[in-house]
């Protein structure tokens, strides 16, 4: 790896488990999270250090610890873990570009806030989804609309680095007027920062039980839209610039680690069912699944890594899809230094074929703002362009890649 990878941290516990939420995490009581924390924090030093052997120890441009909820470790284990990040990423005396620690609105307190600016961190993400209580009881979030408001009134008061904030639409109980007053006192708050997710109903969690036996009804697509846009007037008007398809930002406040993800740069990733993902040879890259079963993780010094090498059409189609998300979009001169292949070779003129979703400045494939809402019709047709591109390659009709 030519410039240092960033790193991404997985903390597999919560307080208690949303109603909508499928991540890799478990609920645990304070009494039983303090022996479970020192095992994961074990693991997550000795993988470190194993990622250091392997790929030496160059630090790490960006550090980002996610989970689960960061905030809800005990102190002295998150002290701990800050530190044993912080030695990797400032090895060969680099600064992190950018350090983020995820938190759940109800565990802020003055002390923690001292404490992780003391550590380093320079960056918050903070749950909020919705300040709208009954979408909040639905949503299985912990702590009321009113004291969620104070903890974020904390962070404003005692916070004085970046931070974002995560609000979701299509929540049960959500309104258009409700959402509309979230997002504009969270931008009065100073979050130069906001995810805006869609609700996805994921197999399996207690919500989409729910919703199929009828006891909660979700938003229709409609009632998602118009949430989505009184959300996002509120934001146009508040100079947030919607940068990715999910995520705003006052100019300046984007987050620079999870560029690097929509790059497909460099990152490691530690914590069980962390993925890190690393370049290759003729721009394929090296995918790294640590085991997502907890045991097996913090048995095997190495993380029971699952490694996968993902090359040819495929990287190049994984490049296209991660780049259109953002308004960035794909440099097509990086995309033929990678791949030694111009990316309408492979993928068509989708500019040409979608001039309403898709534009081309002579520099990069841009989405539109309407291409960031139905990207997956661009992209299934550059799926397909691809496929055939890789079919004539291989009988010699094509040009190879
Ligand atoms: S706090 Fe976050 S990670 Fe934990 S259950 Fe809720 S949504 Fe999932």
């Amino acid at each position: 790896m030519p410039e240092a990878p960033s790193l991404y941290a997985h903390v597999p516990f919560c307080a208690s488990r949303c109603s909508y939420c499928d991540f890799h995490t478990a609920a645990k009581s304070p009494q039983a999270l303090h022996d479970s924390a020192s095992t994961w924090l074990h693991a997550v030093d000795r993988h470190l250090q194993s990622h250091g052997r392997r790929f030496g120890d160059s630090g790490f441009n960006t550090v980002y610890l996610g989970g689960g909820t960061p905030s809800w470790l005990p102190v002295e284990i998150l002290i701990k873990v800050l530190d044993v990040l912080g030695k990797s990423a400032r090895a060969g005396g680099r600064e992190p570009a950018e350090w983020t620690v995820e938190a759940n609105p109800e565990d802020v307190t003055g002390e923690l806030l001292n404490m992780l600016a003391g550590s380093g961190v320079d960056r918050l993400s903070v749950g909020v989804q919705s300040l709208e209580d009954e979408a909040r009881r639905i949503a299985g979030r912990r702590g009321s609309a009113r004291d969620t408001m104070k903890r974020l009134e904390l962070i404003a008061r005692g916070w004085s680095a970046r931070w974002s904030a995560d609000l979701m639409f299509g929540l049960p109980g959500q309104t258009p007027s409700g959402i509309a007053r979230d997002a504009l006192w969270l931008a009065g708050l100073g979050a130069g920062h906001v995810s805006l997710y869609e609700l996805t109903l994921e197999p399996g969690t207690p919500l989409q039980a729910a919703a199929e036996a009828g006891t909660v009804r979700l938003a229709d697509e409609d009632e998602r839209a118009d949430l989505y846009e009184a959300a996002a007037e509120v934001l146009v008007g508040a100079g947030y610039r919607r940068y990715e398809v999910s995520n705003w930002a006052i100019p300046g406040q984007e987050s620079i680690h999870n560029e690097v993800y929509w790059a497909m740069g460099d990152w490691l990733a530690v914590g069980p069912s962390g993925v890190g993902n690393v370049a290759s040879e003729n721009g394929a890259f090296i995918r790294l699944e640590n085991a997502d079963d907890d045991g097996r993780y913090y048995d095997d010094p190495a993380g029971s890594v699952r490694e996968s090498l993902v090359s040819g059409v495929d990287a190049m189609f994984e490049t296209l899809l991660t780049a259109l998300r953002t308004v960035r979009g794909l440099n097509v001169s990086s995309f033929e230094n990678r791949f030694g292949i111009d990316a309408c070779t492979v993928f068509g003129k989708l500019h040409e074929e979608f001039p309403e979703l898709v534009q081309y400045d002579g520099i990069s494939l841009k989405p539109t703002e309407r291409g960031l809402d139905v990207l997956n019709v661009p992209l299934l047709a550059a799926l397909t362009n691809a496929e055939r591109f890789e079919k004539n390659s291989t009988t010699g009709n094509g040009v190879s890649a």
